[in-house]
């Protein structure tokens, strides 16, 4: 088996596994492989860096530092806060107000709403995607 990295036309970054690199060329020939995030079978392989070989240590790049500290985020929202899904414009007000009680919360909400509640003063900051954790799935 063989693990390439690839990358379709829409810019996705994937990783598929083939037995071999044949089996990647006719398989992608034939639009077999397709982008997990678009579909599109425009895919081909992923330019690779090198690796530096002067120092023992690789460096961590600067993309990769900011994933790992994204990563942390969202792991820490996860942990942390409350998912409210939906409810999070009316959850921030009630908790703003002190009708309840006070705990970390996220969630979603338009940004019309956001700027409104950002107007009456009650603290809140949009996460941009990369910082957004997957919301847990719903119970039910
Ligand atoms: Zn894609």
């Amino acid at each position: 088996m063989i693990r390439y990295a690839l990358v379709c036309d829409g810019s996705h970054e994937f990783e598929a596994w083939f037995s071999n690199s044949a089996a990647f060329d006719e398989q992608n020939q034939r639009d077999l492989v397709e982008c997990p995030q678009c579909g599109s079978t425009g895919v081909r392989k992923a330019v690779m860096s090198p690796a530096v070989a002067t120092s023992r240590k690789r460096e961590a790049t600067p993309e990769s530092k900011l994933k790992a500290m994204a990563a942390q985020v969202k792991a820490h929202i996860r942990s942390n806060y409350d998912y409210v899904g939906g409810d999070f414009a009316a959850e921030a007000r009630a908790i703003h107000a002190g009708d309840k009680p006070e705990r970390l919360i996220y969630g979603e909400t338009s940004p019309a709403e956001g700027e409104a509640l950002r107007d009456e003063g009650v603290p809140v900051a949009p996460l941009p995607d990369a910082l957004a954790p997957t919301p847990p799935k719903k119970a039910n």
